[in-house]
């Protein structure tokens, strides 16, 4: 088989490159090597971090190529690379462009605020999120799309959009709520009867999808179950690649080049052990298949993986209970509880806060690492937990009880009893908790500012004051929930150029070969501008590899 471009990997990185390469004429393979299209992107939020794009106005903002550069170069600090860092400005609009107009994906505006709002340059805004969609328009490929992880949706198969919590909480209290509410619960209830479960597929499942039915559209050949496995080599340039499919190793010929989009290594056990800290105390969410294997093939080929990332890894506030099959229920803190009044967390060890309950994930997980907190424990007064959840106990009206028989949730009568349960010295939890409350009556937080900033706000309770996101934990029972590092993907990978190219480690490109999504290094080098950081630079640089393999193309011929 002979085409002009192999992309390995189907998620967000790989289809836009394929779709992106299908739209200039090209002849495009994809294969994945799980019986599922979408990797780690069909678990995620789906929102994708694109500065400079088109729908800015529409969230009443404005944004300029000053002050996105003022943000990252005060974020990035001596990570800044003006060349990685200006190729993505430069082409993300563009990409958003293209994608809207010459595919099946729709991008939503919303006003959520950078990471990191202390810094000169910060907008709210910049993240996009992807239009839900109905998978009866994808036909026999829905069998195919990887579906959400199984903590993350309602009931059996509901998804549920970043827009959909504000809107159910709130139900019986307008008439627009209701009947929003009303209108996903019926939507949802027809479709299991009638095709055994929901069709509207949300955030990063609706990415995938969308980008799916695009290539399809364009006649991309799309592989499940197909791994590759080995680069093919023509006087220094890759000219193939061997795909592992139906128990036979076969060769496949490419005319313009291979991208490596194989989603980073959050399931090889060696390479997180390696690169990730605490990593047997926490969780990778990352599906089975991204097991390194595009990094392995962009080594053999002369690349290098980059060293000199602040951090490795996406981290994420997480807490687990184990199933009966030996797999984790995993909630993902990055909404609702840590946010909202009425809970804190401290370090197991020494029982003292440590952070910013409510800023952002990554900060979290760095300050986490930084002090050498193994785990920590959430603890949260009764009303707090009811109105915010805490972990996988859902709010009202779904029961904590559960929960509490599992002991994945500690219960207490008072703080001090709850320290016997949990280990830690009572008199030290119980003066955190007497100091916390003291100030957060008042909406203070003058150990770690929560509830100052633009972030540490936006997820909390807008209905709270003074402080939307500071409250005493007064109300008992109070609860305890153990909350251990995770990471949503691995960030270390290939080192690359401003056109997705790998690079030799004596910094010349190995032509043919290129890289995108987390077999490409965080373009960040592990810091976190927003949110949406790892899939909007994914899909760029799946664009840049698309249109730079399209131009190679055209000029030889
Ligand atoms: C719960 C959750 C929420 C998240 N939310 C967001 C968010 O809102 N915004 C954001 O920016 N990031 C988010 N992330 C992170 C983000 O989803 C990923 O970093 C990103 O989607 C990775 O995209 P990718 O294309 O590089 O890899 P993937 O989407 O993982 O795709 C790689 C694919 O390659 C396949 N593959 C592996 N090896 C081979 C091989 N040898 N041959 C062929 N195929 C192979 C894999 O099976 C996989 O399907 C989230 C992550 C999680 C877990």
């Amino acid at each position: 088989m002979e085409v002009d471009i192999v992309v390995c990997g189907s998620g967000a990185a790989g289809l836009t490159a394929a779709v992106v390469a299908a739209n200039a004429g090209l002849e495009v393979l994809v294969v994945e090597s799980t019986p599922w299209f979408g990797g780690t992107t069909a678990f995620s939020g789906g929102g994708a971090w694109l500065p400079g794009h088109r729908h800015m106005a529409e969230t009443g903002s404005a944004d300029s190529r000053e002050e996105v550069e003022t943000y990252l170069r005060a974020v990035l600090g001596d990570k800044y690379d003006p060349e990685i860092i200006g190729a993505f400005l430069d082409n993300a609009p563009a990409m958003v462009a293209h994608m809207e107009d010459s595919s099946q994906v729709r991008f939503v505006a919303n006003d959520v605020p950078d990471y990191e709002p202390e810094h000169a340059g910060w907008k709210a805004g910049r993240m996009l999120l992807t239009a839900d969609f109905d998978t009866r328009l994808l036909g026999k490929l829905r069998n195919r799309l990887r579906p959400p992880r199984r903590d993350m949706g309602l009931f059996h198969s509901m998804q549920v959009s970043m827009f959909d919590p504000a809107m159910f909480k709130r139900f019986h209290k307008s008439a627009a709520a209701f009947r929003y509410t009303a209108a996903r619960f019926v939507r949802y209830l027809a479709d299991r009867l009638r095709y055994g479960r929901g069709m509207r597929v949300v955030n990063g499942n609706a990415l995938v999808a969308r980008l799916l039915l695009s290539a399809s559209e364009r006649g991309v050949t799309l592989w499940t179950e197909a791994r590759a496995s080995e680069l093919i080599f023509t006087a220094g340039a890759v000219t193939g690649v061997k795909i592992e499919r139906n128990g036979k190793s076969e060769a496949v010929d490419v005319r313009g080049g291979v991208v490596l989009a194989t989603g980073g290594f959050g399931a090889n056990p060696e390479m997180r052990t390696r690169f990730i800290p605490h990593a047997d105390y926490g969780w990778s969410l990352q599906p089975e298949g991204c097991r390194g294997d595009g990094i392995a093939m962009g080594i053999a080929a002369g690349g290098a993986i980059n060293e000199g990332n602040v951090a490795n890894g996406i981290w994420q506030t997480t807490s687990g209970y184990p199933r009966a099959d030996g797999s984790m229920e995993i909630s993902i803190h990055a909404f609702g509880d840590r946010h909202c009044p009425g809970s804190l967390i401290v370090d197991a060890a020494t029982g003292q806060r440590f952070v910013n309950e409510a800023g952002n994930y990554q900060r979290f997980g760095q300050t986490m690492h930084k002090a050498g907190v193994r785990y920590a424990w959430m603890i949260s007064e009764a009303p707090a937990a009811r109105k915010y959840g805490i972990g996988l106990a859902k709010p009202w009206p779904f029961p904590i009880r559960p929960w509490l028989r599992k002991n994945y949730v500690v219960a207490d009568r008072t703080i001090a009893g709850l320290t016997g349960k949990i280990g830690i010295d009572s008199g030290v939890l119980c003066a955190t908790v007497e100091q916390f409350n003291r100030n957060a009556a008042l909406g203070m937080d003058p150990q770690f500012q929560r509830g100052a900033d633009a972030y540490s706000r936006y997820n909390a309770d807008p209905d709270h004051k003074p402080n939307p996101s500071l409250g005493p934990l007064r109300t008992a029972p109070f609860y305890a929930v153990q909350i251990r590092p995770g990471e949503l993907s691995t960030l270390a990978g290939l080192v690359t150029n401003g056109k997705a190219q790998v690079l030799r480690q004596d910094g010349r490109p190995v032509p043919g070969l290129y890289a995108a999504g987390l077999d490409n290094n965080s373009i960040w080098s592990g810091h976190y501008p927003g949110g949406g950081c790892s899939i909007g630079p994914a899909m760029t640089f799946g664009y840049i590899a698309a249109r730079h393999i399209a131009g190679t193309l055209a000029a030889r011929a």
